[in-house]
């Protein structure tokens, strides 16, 4: 699988004239190697050349956590009294361009430019965005994996008060069950209440939570390497006649955007197909953010669905599909599933319900 990859890595290096792939934190390294390097200010750095073997530079201390992987690159570890960055830049050769990952520190950065100063260096992600972008078929079923436990928990959360309790306490107790549902890390768990819920990303407080108030959860993790991404709304009580129009127009918009999604439609275009309904409603002013995002090693990548992307969807795409509106101190609604593009048409992986959930 990743002798795989990494072949079609250098196609596409080919395709772009770029001599050289340098990747150290984030998520392209995992992907081409099964290893994650440690965010540290030691550096881990895979040397990726188009027409010679790959070399993980990886510090002395930390060659044990590489596993044995023979084929797909050579370990290089470097002593505390070495500079890595030499041995990068020899690896490297002359590289007239390099693709260095999005997420390399700086420092490093800066110092290959020095030691490298003919060269060219362009982001990792124009060479490796499209190959995350189309996940394989056991890719899918992680990402399925993971939606099958935020849905659970969605579903859950309906038959819990929300009432009298702060956001900061919800937000811990989807912490909790994401962890507990299988997931090795929970990423995030926003709880916006009242008027909070017209904040996209509030970051949950003490805020207690009100009868009338509408609630915007939307929360996440990674379990077996791969991501889950969910937003569910609930209301406490009943709901005011605002809110009830205005999640029936984001319903009528999140399922539209869903449908949209087929293979050979732009990702402009499956924006679009939300938008237009929640203009056409009176909202377009109160939905504020993009359609959605891609999924998997990250809970952001490619492809982004986003006016001005007029990248086509393929097979094996999967990303968020996440309107909402947001009425500035009043109240807010999202509702958000992970959707992958398949010949057959769009596929949801989330299937929790997404009426609004009435809560006590
Ligand atoms: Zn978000
Ligand atoms: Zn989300
Ligand atoms: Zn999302």
């Amino acid at each position: 699988m990743f002798e795989d990859r990494i072949a079609r890595a250098r196609l596409r290096m080919e395709e772009l004239g770029v001599d050289v792939l340098l990747l150290s934190v984030g998520a392209d390294l995992p992907y081409f190697t099964g290893y994650t390097a440690m965010p540290l200010e030691r550096l881990t750095m895979l040397v990726l050349p188009r027409a010679a073997d790959a070399t993980l530079v990886v510090p002395a201390l930390e060659a044990p956590r590489v596993e044995e992987r023979p084929a797909a690159f050579t370990i290089q570890p470097w002593g505390e009294t070495e500079d890595p960055l030499s041995i990068v830049a020899r690896l490297a050769g002359r590289p007239g361009r390099a693709a260095i990952g999005d997420r390399t520190w700086a420092t490093f950065v800066l110092g290959l430019q020095e030691a490298l100063p003919e060269t060219g260096f362009v982001t990792a992600s124009t060479v490796t965005g499209p190959l995350r972008a189309c996940k394989d078929a056991a890719e899918v079923e992680a990402l399925r994996a993971a939606a099958q436990v935020v849905d659970a928990i969605a579903v859950a959360m309906k038959e819990r008060p929300f009432a009298g309790r702060t956001e900061a306490d919800i937000s811990r107790e989807l912490v909790e069950r994401i962890l507990e549902g299988g997931h090795e890390r929970a990423n995030f768990a926003i709880v916006g209440s009242g008027p909070n819920a017209a904040s996209p990303h509030h970051e949950p407080g003490e805020r207690v939570v009100e009868v009338g108030d509408s609630v915007v959860c939307d929360f996440g993790g990674t379990m077996a390497g791969y991501c889950s991404d969910i937003t569910r709304t609930f209301v406490v009580g009943t709901p005011s006649a605002e809110m009830t129009d205005l999640y029936q127009v984001l319903f009528g918009a999140q399922e539209a955007a869903v449908q949209a999604a087929v293979v050979g439609v732009t990702c402009e275009a499956v924006d679009a197909a939300a938008r237009t309904v929640i203009a056409a409603a009176g909202y377009g002013d109160y939905f504020i953010h993009r359609t959605g995002h891609g999924i998997g090693l990250e809970e952001h990548e490619d492809p982004y669905l986003v006016s001005g992307n007029a990248t086509p969807l393929a097979a094996g795409h999967a990303f968020s599909i996440e309107p909402g509106i947001y009425l500035p101190g009043r109240c807010g609604a999202r509702i958000e599933d992970i959707v992958v593009a398949t010949e057959a048409g769009p596929e949801r992986l989330n299937e929790a319900p997404r009426e609004l959930a009435i809560v006590g």
